[in-house]
């Protein structure tokens, strides 16, 4: 039987994951300086780095008070608002890259899934029925709304308790809340089946990231005129985007990850790229690809 020889990862997802596990590590070295410092033991060079310091959603919780009162929430940086505020300078431009190339939760999501693809094999991402599915992405912006109500009542860091993230780089300190390690633990069992859940289903920073996907200037856009209908980009989408019907991936659930790309799923060249514009001239805007049986698809945004 002749030895299958696996395709070589493309350069942007080879980019990706270098900047993944650079960024996890980074975490990871940023826990254990904090866990060393509070045993009396201070590194060179360790600073003050904390994962309070380096973590943007904390200066995303603290806007209201520092507008109102001047003050940050307990525990937040003033590096953690200059974060925030540069993630969401870098969403305006590429959506959320944050979850698809930086957040160490999410990378640490998307490396279990590939032992739930083992596992479960086609079946991988796509057991949640649909119109459930559906229903289930909208709670992470209910999570937002009650995080940051309950951080501007309580003045405090209140998604700390909850934060899988903390829990994942805390769990030996003794900080962790019994809620953080359920969530902690659901997290990592659901993402042997379904592709990244807590950034789906309950992530209040993906939330806010998500929404500008509907404007963001550079887009996941396809190009409908040499589209083959293939289904290929459909496919590769860990959040399940059906980029195959759409000339422009407005989806709020869109991480930039590029998966679905020409240079990574798409067999043509130069139909699924991120870029500004549309990929298709303005005659073009209509065109129908023609599928391999002869039918015809049709572009869209979502
Ligand atoms: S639409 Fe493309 S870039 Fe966006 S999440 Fe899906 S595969 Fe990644
Ligand atoms: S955009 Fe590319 S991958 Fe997606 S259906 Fe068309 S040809 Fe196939």
């Amino acid at each position: 039987m002749p030895a299958r020889i696996k395709a070589p990862r493309p350069r942007a997802q080879r980019w990706r994951l270098a900047i993944q596990i650079f960024f996890f590590v980074l975490v990871v070295l940023v826990a254990t300086t904090t866990a060393l410092k509070e045993q009396g033991v201070v590194l060179p060079l360790a600073g003050s780095a904390s994962l309070h310091a380096i973590c943007p959603f904390g200066g995303v919780v603290s806007f209201w008070q520092l507008a109102t009162l001047g003050t940050l929430v307990k525990k937040v940086h003033e590096s953690s608002v200059v974060l925030a505020v540069l993630g969401l300078l870098l969403a305006l431009l590429f959506g959320p890259v944050i979850c698809g190339w930086i957040c160490p939760f999410g990378s640490f999501q998307e490396w279990l899934g590939r032992l739930g693809k083992r596992m479960f094999g086609k079946r991988h991402n796509a057991m949640v029925p649909r119109g459930l599915d559906r229903v289930l992405r909208f709670l992470r912006y209910a999570v937002l709304a009650w995080v940051s109500y309950m951080t501007v009542v309580t003045g405090k860091l209140f998604f700390q308790d909850y934060d899988p993230y903390f829990a994942l780089f805390n769990f030996w300190t003794g900080e962790v809340a019994v809620a953080g390690f359920i969530v902690l633990g659901a997290t990592v069992l659901l993402s042997l089946a379904v592709e990244r859940p807590f950034c789906k289903y309950a992530c209040p920073y993906g939330a806010l990231l998500g929404i500008f996907n509907l404007f963001r200037v550079f887009g996941i856009k396809r190009k409908a005129s040499t589209c083959i209908s293939c289904h290929a980009c459909s496919k590769a989408c860990p959040m399940n985007i059906e980029v195959e019907s759409l000339t422009a991936a407005r989806d709020h659930q869109c991480i930039t990850c590029l998966k679905c790309t020409s240079e990574a799923a798409c067999p043509v060249p130069a139909t699924v790229e991120l870029a500004t514009g549309p990929l298709d001239a303005p005659a073009d805007k209509t065109a129908r690809a023609p599928t391999p049986d002869g039918a015809a698809s049709e572009g869209g945004q979502a």
